[in-house]
């Protein structure tokens, strides 16, 4: 049952490997056919020039014979040479990492949001990530798994193929006692004992692996934390830290670390007990097997059943045989192992989206004549029994600028997230024109939006191509963008303007810029998009007051004809909006403009006001004067 199960699951990842990867897997396969057919061409050449050497001695048929083998050898091994560069090229670590990282990342950016935010979700792909750089068990592991089977089955097919002859070639009648050695019992019995011999060494070698795997779930965690140190000093905040509160020492006494890798660990009492006998006798048991195959070539030879030349090919192809057949076996045992952990990985990349995908096409207006409507809508985080959105309703109208406002965990974020589709509504309705959003095509959907979130991230890629968010841009639109967004003039200071890289992890002429700066480019990249609707949540939070009041200043500049939604809790920046949205504990309590809002004393609005008021004083000092509205 188990080993079906093995079967399915392997054949389902060598598949899944073949689609991703068609050339990996043609040189692979390639690269193990002429690594398992090379040697017995020159066993059996060798073979025949010694049997010419010791027998008949024809000049012509020696010189014919060893150019043949070289001519085939030299062709033959320049050929698996390119084919060794070819495959390394496409499998080497950095490639295998990037098809897994690769595979994880599109499945992570497919699946429906809140399994993203599911701590369950990162706790299986750290799981499979940590496996497979640790032991390359999982889609790893099939991948090398494949190369050495085909490389096996061929080494397998090789040696039947030169061997056949050593059991059906008898030895000489007047051979005396050797005679037994063509009766057909005899010849049973020693293919068995070989047989045999054979097994036995994949059977420890299994034994020693699976010593290697109860190590692994007792390893991840101490690989975690090296991966959370490698971070700490590469990281430049962080490594402040560290060094101002000599944070290292403290990682030494990490008992999980001493656990999984000291000397007293499971890891190192396996290498000295169970593992390494395993290993050991392995060893032992392949030398038996030679002791045993050189016994009957030489007694059968000695008996007159073929000639000296034809010793070297038949130890060779029997050995070569019975290797062939062990690494199968060895692999078919792994393959057992290595199930559970493709069992985890596919559970991973079988998570089912759960939301609908929808197939409308969001009709594209030149005029953004879009319209947003929130019908009864009420949302409740899976896992969790209390509503962070209850019952709201309201429409968007076009153009307008539109503000979200309220204390912390009010519900501002989550309204944007349900907009943006990243969840479904428990209860109630979003339309778009009308229409159901969850009808219309996610990527289209998407495409009216542009979203600059607080915890927003600028790629360690040129600026320009951060801005447009593509290698190919619009250099006029990207400057554009950036003089809107008050940024163009820090853009134009660096060393290769637009082309400049930001940030250092990538490049060492790279720019690390401030927040502020991050933020204002940020803003940049939301208007490249040119989205019908513009999100900007908590959009000055870095800046300091003079770039808030340039932001401000600019805000019908920078907007447009867009429909602009802010999410603040900083009440000053969002007056000069058309309409403010109030949410207290997951309720829309209050809705209007500024002054209106101002006006009614017991709102909430008005105590949002009043409680932040003393920073009034001091922040927007400079920026009263002059604010828009
Ligand atoms: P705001 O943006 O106004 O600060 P949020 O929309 O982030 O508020 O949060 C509203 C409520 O939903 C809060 O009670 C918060 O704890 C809860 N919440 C936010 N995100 C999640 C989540 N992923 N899972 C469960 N609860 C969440």
């Amino acid at each position: 049952m188990r080993e079906k199960g093995a079967f399915r699951l392997t054949k389902r990842a060598v598949c899944m490997w073949f689609r991703e990867q068609p050339a990996l897997f043609g040189s692979a396969a390639l690269y193990a056919l002429l690594n398992a057919v090379i040697p017995y061409i020159t066993l059996w050449f060798s073979a025949q020039i010694l049997n010419e050497l010791a027998g008949a001695r024809q000049r012509e048929l020696l010189i014919q014979k060893i150019v043949t083998l070289l001519v085939a050898e030299t062709v033959l091994l320049l050929l698996k040479a390119l084919v060794f560069r070819w495959n390394t090229a496409l499998s080497d670590g950095f490639c295998m990492k990037l098809y897994e990282w690769k595979r994880h990342f599109d499945k992570l950016i497919s699946m429906d949001f809140r399994d993203v935010e599911n701590p369950d979700t990162h706790k299986l792909l750290n799981a499979v990530q940590q496996t497979s750089q640790w032991s390359s068990f999982g889609m790893r592991m099939v991948y090398w798994q494949f190369q050495e089977f085909l490389e096996a089955v061929f080494q397998f097919m090789g040696g039947i193929a030169l061997s056949v002859s050593l059991f059906c070639l008898p030895v000489r009648a007047g051979a005396g006692w050797l005679t037994i050695l063509n009766h057909p019992a005899c010849i049973a019995l020693v293919a068995v004992l070989l047989g045999g011999v054979t097994m036995l060494s994949p059977y420890l070698e299994t034994i020693s692996t699976k010593c290697w795997i109860e190590c692994d779930e007792a390893c991840t965690l101490a690989n975690r934390f090296f991966g959370f140190l490698s971070n700490l000093m590469s990281e430049g905040k962080r490594a402040l830290d560290v060094r101002l509160y000599r944070q290292d020492i403290f990682f030494e006494q990490i008992d999980s670390i001493q656990d999984s890798y000291g000397t007293k660990s499971k890891a190192a009492r396996y290498a000295r007990g169970k593992a390494g006998l395993a290993c050991a006798a392995s060893t032992a048991v392949s030398k038996i097997f030679t002791g045993l195959i050189y016994l009957f070539v030489c007694l059968k030879a000695w008996g007159g059943a073929f000639g000296v030349g034809s010793v070297t090919q038949y130890v060779g192809a029997v050995t070569a045989l019975s290797r062939g057949l062990a690494k199968v076996l060895e692999i078919v045992g792994e393959a057992g192992v290595n199930a559970f952990y493709l069992e985890r990985e596919f559970s991973f990349l079988d998570i089912p989206n759960q939301m609908y995908q929808g197939s409308l096409t969001v009709e594209k207006r030149a005029d953004q004549h879009y319209e947003v409507e929130f019908r009864n809508v009420s949302f409740c985080y899976p896992n969790t029994d209390d509503f962070a959105l209850k019952n709201i309703s309201l429409k968007f109208k076009v153009g307008e600028r539109l503000a979200i406002v309220g204390q912390n965990g009010s519900g501002k974020t989550t309204f944007i997230k349900l907009l943006c589709r990243l969840y479904e509504p428990t209860e109630g309705q979003i339309l778009l024109n009308g229409i159901e959003i969850s009808k219309y095509d996610y990527q289209e959907y998407m495409h009216i939006f542009s979203v600059v979130f607080q915890d927003f991230h600028l790629l360690a890629f040129p600026v320009g191509q951060n801005i447009a968010a593509d290698g190919v841009y619009d250099r006029d639109k990207v400057q554009s963008c950036c003089r809107k967004a008050g940024v163009w003039e820090r853009v134009a200071s660096m060393a290769e303007g637009m082309d400049t890289v930001l940030y250092k992890d990538l490049s060492e002429a790279g720019v690390e810029v401030s927040g502020g700066e991050a933020q204002k480019l940020a803003i940049a990249r939301a208007l490249y998009r040119d989205s019908a609707f513009l999100i900007l949540d908590e959009p000055t939070a870095a800046l300091d007051p003079l770039s808030e009041y340039e932001i401000y200043a600019r805000l019908n500049e920078i907007v447009e004809d867009r429909t602009a939604v802010y999410i603040s809790h900083r009440l000053s920046s969002c007056r000069f909006c058309d309409e403010i949205l109030v949410f207290h504990k997951g309720c829309l309590v209050q809705q209007g403009s500024h002054d209106t809002l101002l006006a009614q004393k017991d709102g909430k609005y008005r105590e949002l006001w009043d409680a932040q008021a003393q920073y009034y004083v001091a922040d927007a000092s400079c920026l009263s004067h002059s604010m828009p509205g």
